[in-house]
């Protein structure tokens, strides 16, 4: 029997307006409309007792922020954080020198933590409670010294890095939304500078321009931040005097944000004055103007002399034999110093080791580098696209040159970085660790973790364990990694293979959370014990190879004051890690005595 009947498309709805263009149309009437609902209600219960129940899907939606503008720039003050204070310090600086008013919020603690925790969605990653915490108590501060909740909803806005991936920092953004509404900051801005935006998203009219200065300034002041930083923990834990490169570290860093914050960023207008606006091609003229006063200025070297000669002065006694523990994991756990990891590095030093920390700039060449691969993996194409049919020349040849074109202005981006961050290592005394090459951690990591696998530090882990243990540039590795992180799990298995591949490795990884300190603490106390006997053993084994005693070699190094100040470039001799040791040999060296050992080229 059939419960409708069909009318021509141009006649009139009997019910509910005129039809515009069904091909099929119901009459209603109440019996046509009780078997309808008839119909439903049947179905429904099919689909219930068949466990297809139709659920309405709420997608979430991006919410909608108050835009930042250009006239709000006066009265609007930026937040961020998440680093160390070094490199928060430098970029404030930098961000100051274009214009903005700036805040850092420090280093996240504990108490953090438990307000990330209480505001925040359950089961996240450590570093999300730590830092969105962080933020709900930095603004809580600000509320309790007098700041009202409506000018801080209005004046303040939280920028920080945006990513879109498989691990949670895709997440972070909204875990900041939700934590802010739930601890009554609803309506606080949050704005992101995607990793994936290019150097120019830049707006006219946007009150926060992530133009080509931007970028530029930022790029500087974490660059400069990771190499003082290094250089930092390369010094202290041989200093003569208790204390003496903490103090000069304070100083470093102020002198260079305001070093930073005094530069004007190049323009056309300022080198050319009123006839800047008639020149052709203005905007790409300005845009290459900046680069070039990037590569070839002099405008931040000078103010790094300072910083190298300030280290320099700092005495050392490079005799002090300590394990060299190089610290690797995931991004932020192996970057903050506080409770976020435990506090790891001032306890590593106080233990008597030699941290090797990771620079930020490693994890730039990775992000640029798993980018090139993705290019090369799919020649350029966007998800789902299919290459064109063999005969179609003009297509094939578009492609071919769009890819080219691309990969072109990744490998320019990969070699202008690198060249930029060497040349502030080579200005502080070129005594810093040069950046890892990613093709050789690609190498030598992928056989052990898909490099191809994103989120998180990927294939980096495994690869920089290898790499500093396997090249004698550490005695042992600590892997600092957050409770509840994906990548880091699936790294922690992998490392398995390795270590038992590499069996002189001392590895340890450690899972940071907001408790367990003492725990972790004890842990890495028994790995650095080993490390420790290591260290030791190498330092007897090349005093008696050399033939000399300590007594022998410190006579002679007191000849020379220039080998015990912070920066004296002490060469690294093949199958030997320790400074102590490599310091031992050089000093034997310059004695005359013919030593046993030969100069390692990295
Ligand atoms: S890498 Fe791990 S800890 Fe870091 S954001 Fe992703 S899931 Fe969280």
């Amino acid at each position: 029997m059939s419960t409708s009947t069909q009318i021509p498309p141009t006649a009139p709805a009997l019910a509910g307006g005129p039809v515009t263009n069904p091909s099929l149309v119901q009459i209603s009437s109440p019996v046509e409309d009780a078997i309808r609902q008839r119909i439903v209600e049947e179905r429904a219960r099919l689909e219930r007792e068949a466990g297809l129940t139709h659920r309405e899907l709420h997608h979430f939606h991006k919410p909608i922020e108050r835009p930042f503008t250009k006239d709000q720039r006066y009265r609007t003050t930026l937040l961020f954080g998440g680093l160390t204070w070094k490199h928060e310090k430098l970029v404030h600086g930098g961000l100051e020198g274009l214009g903005y008013k700036c805040e850092v919020v420090p280093v996240a603690d504990v108490k953090a933590f438990q307000l990330g925790k209480e505001y925040g969605n359950n089961g996240q990653c450590n570093p999300t409670y730590f830092t969105v915490g962080n933020l709900v108590q930095y603004l809580q501060k600000l509320e309790e010294s007098g700041i009202r909740k409506e000018d801080l909803i209005g004046n303040y806005i939280f920028l920080t890095a945006g990513a879109c991936g498989p691990c949670r920092f895709g997440m972070y953004e909204a875990e900041y939304r939700l934590a802010l509404r739930n601890a009554g900051f609803d309506g606080f801005r949050v704005m992101l500078f995607q990793q994936s935006g290019g150097l120019n998203q830049a707006d006219a009219e946007a009150g926060l321009e992530m133009n080509l200065d931007f970028f530029l300034n930022l790029l500087n002041g974490l660059n400069m931040g990771d190499i003082i930083n290094e250089v930092g923990y390369q010094v202290r834990p041989f200093e003569a005097n208790a204390g003496e490169t903490d103090a000069v570290l304070d100083e470093v860093i102020d002198y260079m944000h305001e070093v930073l914050r005094k530069k004007s960023p190049w323009s056309v207008e300022e080198k050319l004055g009123a006839i800047a606006d008639k020149i052709p091609m203005k905007g790409t003229v300005e845009y290459l103007g900046k680069f070039l006063n990037q590569l070839y200025s002099d405008d931040y070297m000078i103010g790094l002399a300072h910083v190298r000669e300030r280290y320099n002065n700092i005495k050392v006694d490079r005799f002090r034999v300590k394990p060299i523990v190089k610290i690797t994991g995931e991004f932020w756990a192996q970057t903050t110093e506080g409770d976020g990891n435990f506090n790891m590095f001032q306890f590593l030093e106080k233990e008597g080791a030699q941290v090797v920390v990771e620079p930020i700039g490693t994890w730039i060449m990775y992000m640029i580098h798993q980018v090139v691969q993705k290019i090369r993996d799919t020649k350029g194409l966007e998800e789902g696209a299919v290459m064109p049919p063999s005969w179609r020349l003009d297509k094939q040849a578009k492609i071919e040159w769009k890819y080219r074109n691309k990969l072109m202005k990744l490998k320019a981006a990969e070699v202008i970085f690198s060249r930029e961050y060497h040349r502030i290592i080579d200005a502080l005394g070129g005594t810093a660790h040069r950046l890892v090459d990613q093709y050789e951690l690609q190498r030598i990591g992928h056989p052990y973790y898909n490099s191809r696998a994103g989120g998180g530090e990927g294939h980096l882990e495994v690869a920089k364990n290898i790499y500093y243990s396997n090249r004698e540039l550490c005695h042992m590795v600590l892997s600092l990694k957050p409770f509840g992180c994906m990548p880091s799990t699936q790294s922690d298995g992998a490392q398995s293979a390795v270590v038992s591949h590499y069996k002189d490795m001392i590895f340890l990884p450690v899972e940071t959370s907001g408790e367990g300190e003492i725990n972790a603490h004890s842990r890495v106390q028994m790995a650095l014990g080993e490390a420790k006997a290591k260290a030791k053993l190498e330092f007897k084994d090349v005093l008696s190879k050399l033939g000399k005693t300590v007594d022998e070699l410190k006579a002679v190094a007191d000849q020379h004051p220039e080998m015990s100040t912070g920066l004296y470039h002490v060469p690294k001799y093949k199958g030997v890690i320790g400074t102590a040791a490599n310091f031992a040999i050089h000093v034997a060296e310059k004695m005359g005595a013919s030593v046993p050992y030969h100069q390692d080229a990295h």
